[in-house]
């Protein structure tokens, strides 16, 4: 891996990843994947939150959902004379199978995900995987299965078993059910409207990264992990999909109010978490918008007013990654900086555009 001479970020973030003007985090592969960085800690409550809710493991219906982002990934990163190999009764050769799945596990690693190593591939069949330090092993199980299911063009499914601390040996194996056609039709229809922003970032004049991406993250290449250099908390950078493709599956099995219960978990694990003291600025220019200050470099939307209105505080974000997750943080980080505690309602005042409404609890 090679570094940034400018900022001593990893040269292929500058490579992949543009931080754009209207608060997004976009790939530059095919698909234009939208990235978002998150605190590992939030993601892992948040599911346990919803298991602890429901009263079953939810780990299986998230592995499944991913699956469908991980082909799509998959089909965006893979080098072309892999994804173009014949299959099928002809075993795939070994070396660009060993290729791709380097070049993926090495891009999942500077996104935070963990390490993983290939212990097996049976062109037509499944393969083994060991994963090591995941932000959460069903993402990373179901972004497995989805490659998978990409090379080889059939379906699979994913199973994982503990195998030491923070390892885990993934079994993809074949299997006669078909493919998850309808949340694949659901991701497509999923492009939200961009807003453009005038967010401005002073930039590496190297690689073009913000400076406040580099100040904020540091990556350990070799344990796949990065860490908030201000506040100590490990992050991970997920596909925006992601959260639109668990949502849909869950509320599937668990009914409407899943994505509802997304919302308030959040909101409770941003209010209970120390980070909003590190980040808020609310005595600049910037007044109470200054509390939204890490939205930008984050890729979570793009804060564009904050104030008082006649029905309560009132917050518009632009290019939200997920309606209801960001409400849940505004809300969340709301509360953190004026130490209450709010109700929180939101709307989507126009395609791309979220408005939420914040008003004291009596
Ligand atoms: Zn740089």
């Amino acid at each position: 891996m090679r570094y940034c001479k400018g900022c001593g970020l990893p040269v292929p973030y500058g490579k992949f990843l543009e931080w754009t003007s209207d608060g997004t985090i976009i790939g530059k592969d095919s698909a234009h994947t939208r990235l978002v960085y998150l605190k590992v800690e939030d993601i892992r409550n948040m599911f346990k939150g919803i298991t602890q809710r429901v009263g079953v493991s939810v780990d299986r219906y998230v592995a499944q959902a991913e699956k469908e982002v991980g082909k799509r990934f998959a089909k965006a990163l893979v080098p072309g004379f892999v994804a173009h190999a014949p299959r099928g009764r002809i075993a795939r050769p070994e070396i660009g199978v060993k290729a791709a799945s380097h070049f993926i596990f090495n891009y999942m690693g500077g996104l935070g995900m963990g390490c993983a190593e290939m212990l097996e591939y049976r062109s037509g069949q499944g393969a083994r995987i060991l994963i090591e330090n995941s932000h959460y092993i069903p993402l990373v199980v179901g972004d497995g299965a989805g490659v998978f299911e990409f090379l080889e063009r059939i379906p699979v499914t994913a199973r994982w078993e503990p195998v030491g601390p923070d390892s885990y040996v993934v079994y993809v194996e074949k299997t006669e059910q078909p493919q998850q056609q309808e949340l694949a039709q659901e991701l497509a229809l999923e492009k939200e409207a961009n807003i453009p922003g005038e967010v401005h970032f002073e930039r590496c004049p190297k690689c073009k990264i913000p400076f406040l991406v580099s100040r904020s993250l540091y990556l350990d290449l070799d344990k796949g992990s990065l860490r908030n250099t201000v506040t100590g908390d490990r992050e991970v950078a997920l596909p925006v999909e992601s959260f639109h493709a668990v949502a849909t599956v869950m509320t599937a099995h668990f009914g409407a109010e899943l994505p509802y219960l997304m919302e308030k978990l959040e909101q409770k694990h941003v209010r209970e978490s120390s980070g909003v003291r590190y980040y808020a600025d609310a005595s600049g220019d910037k007044g109470m918008l200054g509390i939204f200050s890490d939205f930008t470099w984050r890729g979570v939307g793009n804060p564009v007013w904050a104030g008082n209105t006649e029905r309560g505080v009132e917050v518009v974000v632009d290019n939200p990654f997920h309606p209801g997750m960001v409400a849940g943080r505004v809300a969340g980080q709301y509360e953190a900086w004026t130490d209450s505690l709010v109700r929180s309602s939101w709307t989507e005042e126009a395609p791309g555009r979220l408005r939420v409404l914040m008003e004291p609890v009596a």
